[in-house]
């Protein structure tokens, strides 16, 4: 994160680096379907194998630098804009990436000062840094949460995803990106952690859109979570079907 001081007031301004603010439906999850204004940040703490957001990965020439402020006025914009397409339902906006916890803090000052009662706050998050949620998650109405495979972002995360878990275990629901290259036992490891947290967090099988995993695949690894895991769903993305972004 970078901060800039103004030197008059010496009052630190907290910036962050903003691919996109645009306004969409969500695509994935237990909430895919509703309204939203997107916000993307730049940056991202992890390298998975399938992500479909490449260009957020780094902050690049494209990304821009708001202010908590500057920011709140584009979201207001970008909403006043498309009211009409959420059709009376709650104002919404979730914060993606990228991976938006890098800027918790700025995270923390916009919802506080500008967006708290005017939306509702929805996170997408890798559900590997479990300091960063913490500072946000009682401000947080929803937290669409990875977990993330060794073999996908070659990295073993689930010490990180349990602490994350038990942070915010009564907003979470989990998603699980599946490819031909996931192996059971990561995913029984993931359903585990899961269910010790406890049994009543959903649970999204997603199917890689681009792979080749098999339906047979992908039942195995609902029959399986659905042992110990008492709501587990299988939903591809559903924007690419759509073919929204
Ligand atoms: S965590 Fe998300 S944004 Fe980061 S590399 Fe993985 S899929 Fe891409």
């Amino acid at each position: 994160m970078i901060r800039h001081s103004n030197k008059k007031s010496m009052n630190p301004l907290i910036v962050a680096p903003i691919d996109e603010v645009f306004f969409s439906y969500q695509g994935e999850g237990i909430y895919a379907g509703i309204p939203q204004i997107f916000v993307r940040f730049s940056g991202c703490n992890l390298r998975c194998n399938y992500c479909d957001t490449p260009k957020s990965l780094k902050i690049n020439s494209g990304s821009k630098y708001f202010t908590t402020q500057a920011l709140f006025e584009y979201i207001t914009d970008t909403y006043n804009q498309n009211k009409d397409k959420f059709y009376g339902q709650e104002p919404s906006v979730s914060f993606t990436g990228g991976e938006p916890l890098i800027y918790a803090d700025f995270i923390l000052e916009l919802i506080q000062k500008y967006l708290k009662n005017k939306f509702s706050i929805y996170i997408e998050t890798n559900g590997s840094l479990p300091q960063q949620i913490k500072k946000i998650y009682k401000h947080c109405d929803v937290v669409s949460m990875d977990i993330k495979f060794k073999s996908a972002c070659k990295k073993d995360l689930f010490k990180e995803h349990t602490g994350f878990l038990k942070i915010c275990k009564n907003k979470v629901f989990v998603k699980t990106v599946i490819t031909e290259n996931t192996a059971e036992k990561e995913f029984v490891k993931a359903v585990n952690i899961i269910s010790k947290v406890s049994d009543k967090i959903p649970l999204i099988i997603q199917p890689a859109s681009f792979d080749n995993i098999t339906n047979q695949k992908v039942l195995k690894f609902y029959s399986v979570a659905t042992i110990k895991i008492k709501d587990v769903r299988i939903l591809p993305q559903l924007h690419k079907l759509w073919k929204i972004r």
